[in-house]
């Protein structure tokens, strides 16, 4: 990712991708206090947008002040920077990865007259969701690991260091084979996959856990209003168990990046599978809530959505 073309806005300044480089002593790379989003631009038919990026923005900055990080840029100028960075480097469909972190002017834990330095990069995400991700969705294994509490961390600020926990439940995952994780709260109750927010439908409702220990997802919320407002269905935001993901009649996942993934089984159990049988490998039916809110989904971020054109932002 390193070796590229390209442009990145750093502190207000445009540095050449190769020269975008930042001291070992780095705090953040220390002790992981930083924040940062992942936001996504998509070419539409009216040309490129940013896909929320002012709910992203007021996250980071939120993100910041919970840490006690001053934010030396304001959401409008950091908005103007994503917009900058796209056309400066010329892309239209993009993944930008606003990031926030403490200079190199000590090592101290008490962060005392430390710089906080912001940047936004931009480049092209390419297939990084399988398209049969999408299709036929898939096999997560619950972690062995809890989440985040409330009481350990700051769960709503998307902070560097909360991602220590996410890689080590997901590589466990994926070493044993499965595609995804599902973490539980400290108390067992389901909080989220690696870097996406969980959905479950039964009897034509919609369940997610509410915010405790996962991330306030902005796809979390974009799909609790295509949900309520488009297709009319009931949204519930309450503890829930894995027995209940293991019972659902669909469950999947959301995250800027992974937009919604079928969630195909938990811990070797078929979801929406209550009958039994093999695990399947087909894709999911069209039919389905999770397909209908992909495909409402991908019309939101291109701009084809008229009730929710106050989501996007011209590039
Ligand atoms: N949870 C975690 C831990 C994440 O990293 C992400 C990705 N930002 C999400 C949930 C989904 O959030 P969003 O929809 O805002 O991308």
């Amino acid at each position: 990712l390193y070796d590229r073309d390209g442009w990145i806005w750093q502190d207000g300044e445009w540095c050449a991708w190769r020269d975008a480089k930042v001291h070992v002593f780095t705090h953040t790379l220390h002790y992981g206090m930083g924040c940062f989003e992942g936001v996504r631009a998509y070419d539409g038919p009216s040309g490129t947008h940013l896909f929320r990026t002012a709910e992203h923005t007021r996250r980071l900055a939120e993100s910041a002040h919970s840490l006690d990080m001053p934010l030396p840029f304001s959401e409008a100028e950091l908005v103007d920077a994503q917009r900058q960075c796209l056309a400066k480097n010329k892309l239209s469909n993009a993944y930008l990865k606003p990031t926030v972190f403490f200079g190199a002017e000590g090592l101290g834990l008490r962060a005392q007259g430390l710089t906080t330095h912001v940047m936004v990069a931009a480049w092209d995400l390419g297939p990084y969701i399988s398209p049969q991700a999408a299709t036929h969705g898939l096999r997560a294994l619950t972690s062995s690991w809890a989440r985040h509490h409330v009481n350990i961390s700051l769960c709503r600020a998307k902070t560097n260091g909360h991602y220590v926990n996410s890689m080590l439940a997901l590589n466990t995952a994926l070493k044993a084979g499965f595609d995804e994780t599902i973490m539980l709260d400290p108390e067992g109750y389901v909080a989220e996959a690696s870097a996406a927010n969980v959905f479950l439908l039964r009897d034509g409702v919609l369940h997610t856990p509410e915010v405790t220990s996962c991330l306030q997802g902005i796809t979390r919320d974009s799909v609790i209003q295509l949900a309520q407002q488009v297709l009319g269905i009931e949204v519930r935001e309450r503890r829930m168990t894995r027995d209940e993901l293991y019972t659902a009649d669909e469950a999947f996942l959301t995250g800027t990046a992974a937009e919604i993934l079928p969630l195909r089984e938990l811990d070797g159990r078929r979801i929406g599978g209550r009958a039994g049988g093999p695990p399947v490998n087909e894709p999911i039916s069209q039919a389905s809530v999770t397909a209908q809110l992909q495909r409402l989904y991908r019309q939101a971020v291109r701009g084809e959505l008229d009730d929710f054109r106050h989501w996007l932002t011209p590039a």
